[in-house]
């Protein structure tokens, strides 16, 4: 109970709900508890307490109406509620607060929201703002909504895990916010018409918007493997010609551009506050690093606007003549047409902080003075093995050629493991880490399901389910969960911390699961066994919600997840799973003729290919596991 609201009234917002729809004006405790269902009278205040709101929680969801006034209604009825049956009860006040925590401030609540924090020492969600270059509370615009626009990828080839990183990223952000109780926008660009598409397809020989569909669709697939969920927009620079069009028009009306030759350049002497972002001076923007110096400009940094068409490359027709839109004004074209010129979280990789978002941000003040975006975020890079990812240096990964060889979970757990801001180092050795602590995770949740399910073979439904009523969860659970939820709580809302989440209290979360399953086999008294039962399933069910606002609980059964990583990992080990449950025969073999040096060598050939065997006193399974070298392997016999 404790846990479900603790998590589930974050997620009262996107249910839109309100809930005095049915509910009387509580002048009477039994009336009310009559027209929630059915209180029973048993146990403590407290418990009546937790009851009849997790009955009004039911309430809240099921109502799926607008927020409005009746919402203080029901806030007053809560308080009668505490009046007439729980004047003392300290929990009451705290469930109170967390659902009124998600009342949007489009009313009078906000003054006993803050109040609310205040007693309930809930820190506001803090985010990095590239901008103002700290820390910042965040606070959307329009109360219990936010708008964010993502700058998405070229599709000309398929994306590498530097792309992975940052959509990973922003799904974090997205999610969270959603978990949050705020409705939120979410709008990610494809440039469909660049440079490097035409590069690209003329050597291919196709033509550009076709090359940019399939790398589109194939970037779709790599987010969905990621569990990226998809944004509630991706609009095209090639639908979008109008509003590019429309904002260039606006720019030169507003003598912030010039054309030449058909080409038409922003002038960034006319954008007195331009680099605000990136804090460079235009006088440093020397022949930048993507333009070439071009003698028609007025200052070196100006850049395209549009750009008039050259022979072989795809066109649009404009007031300055045939061409196609500069790269950087797409993005502040889509984002004013989705998101308005005011919008909350402008999000990208830090390389696109000079000159992308320099000159977005130019280019929508210079159209439209009004522009405010709150919050410019950044995510770290991607090296690899240390460097620089590049194609040049060899050291380039698609997202599809490691989820080849790994879990896309495991890939999206592995960029999780830096802070967002940070860089992200990857290495063989790293994401082969990373793989093992995911397995570890679904291994924990399977061990939690087979105890489950095992006990209730052994016990008839009656006694499993009249028992478990009054069984209460074990003081270890409820450390266990506490901790969790204030780590979940307090990482996530400082500046998304998720990485700490991960190694912190979740991987003790699992832990704890792991030793409850194994004592629920042992022979216990009937009542320990069933607060067992109900620790584990109360622990399972907190981990469940933190993976899934984390992006990474699988729809799947947990059986088939693991199935999954093990099939990667004989695709790394270039092995079969009858390979493997052969060489376990062999072992068995070698063990029961007691050739000790044999049945060694097995077990240290497969943990060089990542495959650890595991002997319990019946049989051998296997799983997978981080490979080590041969001659590293520790000996199992010493
Ligand atoms: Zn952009």
């Amino acid at each position: 109970m404790n846990s479900m609201l603790l998590i589930m009234p974050a997620r009262l917002g996107s249910f839109g709900g309100h809930p005095t729809e049915d509910l009387p004006a509580a002048r009477d405790a039994t009336v009310l508890s009559r027209r929630c269902g059915n209180v029973d009278e048993e146990g403590s205040a407290d418990e009546r307490a937790e009851r009849l709101i997790e009955m009004l929680y039911e309430q809240m969801r099921l109502q799926r109406l607008e927020y409005n006034l009746r919402l203080r209604q029901f806030a007053s009825n809560l308080k009668a509620f505490q009046r007439l049956l729980f004047p003392t009860s300290e929990n009451f006040i705290k469930y109170y607060c967390y659902i009124w925590q998600q009342v949007p401030l489009n009313f009078e609540s906000r003054v006993f929201r803050l109040r609310d924090q205040e007693m309930m020492r809930i820190p506001e969600f803090v985010l990095y703002n590239s901008m103002t270059k700290q820390k910042e509370v965040f606070k959307p615009k329009v109360p219990g909504k936010v708008g964010m626009y993502v700058c998405g990828v070229t599709a000309y080839d398929f994306s590498h895990i530097g792309h992975a990183r940052a959509y990973v990223a922003f799904d974090v952000l997205y999610r969270y916010l959603k978990h949050l109780g705020y409705e939120v926008t979410y709008v990610r660009n494809f440039t469909d018409v660049d440079d490097k598409i035409i590069k690209r397809a003329n050597e291919l020989g196709e033509d550009p918007l076709s090359l940019s569909s399939r790398y589109c669709g194939e970037f779709l697939t790599d987010m969905a493997d990621l569990q990226c969920l998809p944004p509630d927009h991706e609009p095209r620079v090639s639908a979008h010609m109008d509003q590019i069009r429309d904002m260039i028009a606006q720019i030169i009306q507003n003598d912030c551009a010039y054309t030449v030759d058909g080409d038409v350049y922003f002038s960034v002497d006319k954008s007195p506050s331009y680099g605000q972002l990136s804090g460079r001076k235009t006088e440093d923007n020397r022949a930048g690093e993507r333009v070439a110096v071009d003698s028609r400009k007025r200052n070196p940094a100006d850049f395209a606007l549009w750009k008039a068409a050259k022979p072989g490359e795809p066109s649009w027709d404009s007031p300055w003549g045939s061409g196609r839109p500069g790269w950087h004004i797409e993005c502040s074209a889509m984002s004013s047409q989705y998101l308005t010129f005011s919008f909350d979280i402008h999000g990208g990789g830090m390389d696109l902080i000079f000159p992308h978002h320099e000159n977005e941000l130019a280019q929508s003040c210079a159209a439209c003075p009004e522009t405010n975006i709150s919050y410019w975020v950044h995510n770290g890079f991607v090296t690899v093995n240390d460097e620089k990812m590049s194609k040049s240096l060899g050291n380039f990964f698609t997202i599809r050629e490691v989820t080849k060889l790994y879990h896309p979970l495991a890939l999206r757990y592995f960029l999780m493991g830096m802070h967002y801001r940070s860089p992200v180092n990857y290495s063989i050795e790293q994401i082969e880490l990373a793989s093992d602590a995911f397995y570890y995770i679904y291994e924990a949740l399977q061990s939690c399901q087979d105890a489950i399910s095992s006990f209730r073979e052994r016990n008839s439904p009656e006694e499993t389910q009249s028992n478990s009523k009054t069984a209460r969860i074990t003081p270890a659970a409820q450390d266990c969960i506490k901790k969790l939820q204030n780590d979940f709580q307090s990482k996530m809302c400082d500046d998304l911390h998720a990485s700490d989440l991960l190694t912190g209290s979740l991987k003790d979360a699992l832990r704890f699961i792991n030793n409850s399953a194994t004592m629920l086999k042992k022979r216990l008294q009937k009542q320990q066994q069933l607060a067992l039962l109900q620790s584990l399933a109360t622990v399972e069910n907190e981990v469940k919600q933190v993976l899934d606002v984390l992006g990474l609980l699988s729809d799947l059964p947990y059986l088939k997840v693991l199935q999954q990583l093990k099939d990667k990992a004989l695709a790394r080990a270039g092995m079969k799973e009858e390979d493997v449950l052969r060489l376990i025969e062999e072992r068995a073999l070698a063990r029961k003729s007691k050739d000790f040096a044999r049945s060694d060598q097995i077990r240290k050939d497969l943990v060089a290919k990542g495959i650890a065997l595991m002997d319990d006193s019946e049989s051998t399974t296997w799983r997978p596991c981080v490979q080590v070298p041969n001659e590293q392997a520790p000996n199992p016999s010493t």
